[in-house]
């Protein structure tokens, strides 16, 4: 086992010199607690001088939640996406550097994948998201992420 790939899965060892965290993934969904993922990742960024890769996977399941017609679906992206330009210049004026990322998947994928293709090192996402009515603690893609993420998850209430 080398020493750079130490704190890698399936290793035994913390890292003899961490590196720093440089890169966070946050999944936005425009719901509350997704709202409060960014706002914990611009204060953790902030701190670390870390960027944030605010990612949107445009997947709607219009079976489940309203709204249901193509106009509708395509207001509530229009929503997020403004959602996101907000949240972006919240980032800027922390003065921390922030991407957006919109992708045509499922959500968890999306999340996992621009993990992997950043090498982000902490991926944050809400509890629950815009079907947070069911008991459950956490939804579908907070636990699907949980699951299958080769980083640490920070999951935000
Ligand atoms: P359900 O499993 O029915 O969708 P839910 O909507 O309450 O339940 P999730 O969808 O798992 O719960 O949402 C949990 C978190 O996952 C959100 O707070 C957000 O951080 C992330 N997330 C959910 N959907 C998306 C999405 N489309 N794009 C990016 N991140 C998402
Ligand atoms: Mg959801």
């Amino acid at each position: 086992m080398s020493e750079t790939s130490a704190s890698a899965p399936g290793s035994k060892r913390p890292d003899p010199v961490p590196r720093p965290i440089q890169g966070i993934v946050v999944g936005y969904d425009g719901s509350e607690s997704s709202a409060r993922a960014c706002s914990m990742g611009i204060r953790i960024a902030g701190l670390l001088g870390a960027e944030i890769h605010l990612v949107h996977a445009g997947e709607l399941r219009p079976e489940i939640v309203e709204p249901r017609t193509e106009e509708e679906i395509a207001s509530v992206h229009d929503t997020v996406a403004a959602a996101m330009q907000l949240v972006k210049s919240y980032a800027d004026r922390a003065g921390v550097r922030l991407r957006i990322v919109s992708r045509e998947s499922a959500p968890a994928a999306a999340i996992l994948a621009v993990q992997e293709e950043t090498g982000a090192d902490l991926i944050l996402v809400g509890t629950r998201g815009l079907h947070a009515a069911s008991k459950l603690f956490l939804g579908s893609v907070s636990s699907d992420v949980v699951a299958r993420a080769r980083v640490p998850v920070t999951i935000v209430p």
